[in-house]
């Protein structure tokens, strides 16, 4: 249905938005020319590989270890968190470093490692049915999810915000969202969150946020919330049209998902991130990725090493 806004040149911009849009969360330009402003090789810390490590108690470790490869569940459309350029099939930003930090502290070398691109909504279902040994992307611990998968972490606080075109001046917060159509990807707990505490909102969902973006832009919905870093990311991309607005209204601390009952893997994935977050690896692989959204380095929340389950 057209938009009051969608006139013909509107829509011709937005078009031709929508292409630069493509084109930057692809993180490619023409051909050879680098990512937009994207993490530079040589900034990204190079982590160590243990020698000789072990960690038999583990059923996930030991069974990746007899494969050969760390399969590694993340997202593909998150600026400056988990973005795949689709050329090369390279995937980068601060999870997949976390993934990368973590892999090499479990004795697996970056060539060993199997990124597969899972959305919101299948995590829990992939770390069950052992189609991923770990889960790095965006990915909040809450008690509802601990009782179908373990987290180790959190490596980082983000907080539920919502993303607005640049032209629009009535959004501030959640309480402005009645009758406004809000996007976020379905299994998130942003999208739950509007869900119950603001129902007037017209929710819309999709697997993925880069979806909800592209609707935004071509006026089809009027927000699109999920946690502030995810956002910026975004915003960061085409900030002429697009801008996060107000504050953050919850705290999404992220963790490394991992199988239910793996506590031997959840440890010592906490003991790699204390490790990490101490040799300064940890700000190092956020000031080449996440930074470049913007905001500097925040102090990483403390790890919640809880008891097993
Ligand atoms: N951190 C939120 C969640 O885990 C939103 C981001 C995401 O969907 O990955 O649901």
């Amino acid at each position: 249905m057209p938009h009051r806004h969608s006139s013909p040149p509107r829509r011709a911009l937005v078009a031709l938005l929508l292409a630069v849009l493509a084109l930057a969360l692809a993180g490619c330009g023409r051909e050879g020319s680098p990512p937009v402003k994207g993490p530079k090789g040589s900034e990204l810390p190079q982590y160590p590989v243990a020698r000789n490590f072990r960690l038999p108690a583990s059923p996930t470790w030991v069974q990746a270890k007899r494969r050969g490869h760390l399969v590694i569940g993340v997202k593909e459309d998150q600026p400056y968190l988990g973005e795949k350029d689709p050329a090369s099939g390279r995937y980068t930003g601060f999870d997949i470093e976390i993934a990368k930090m973590m892999s090499a502290a479990l004795g697996f070398p970056p060539r060993t490692i199997e990124f597969k691109t899972i959305a919101s909504a299948n995590r829990e279902t992939a770390l069950q049915n052992g189609q991923i040994d770990l889960y790095v992307g965006t990915y909040t611990i809450n008690d509802k999810r601990k009782k179908l998968v373990g987290f180790a972490g959190p490596y980082y606080l983000a907080g539920q915000s919502l993303l607005v075109r640049a032209d629009e001046h009535d959004i501030h917060g959640p309480q402005d969202l009645a009758g406004k159509r809000v996007c976020s990807a379905a299994g998130s707990t942003p999208y739950q969150r509007i869900q119950a505490d603001y129902p007037k909102a017209v929710l819309v969902s999709y697997d993925t946020y880069s979806v909800c973006v592209d609707n935004l832009l071509t006026y089809q919905v009027d927000a699109v919330t999920t946690d502030d870093a995810i956002l910026l990311g975004y915003a960061a991309k085409v900030p002429d049209e697009l801008k996060v607005a107000g504050k953050p209204f919850s705290q999404e601390p992220y963790g490394i998902g991992v199988p239910r009952g793996d506590n031997a893997l959840r440890l010592a994935l906490d003991d790699a991130l204390a490790a990490n977050e101490k040799n300064g690896n940890w700000q190092k692989a956020y000031d080449a990725t996440l930074g470049l959204s913007g905001v500097p380095a925040p102090k990483p929340p403390p790890i919640d090493r809880y008891p097993a389950s």
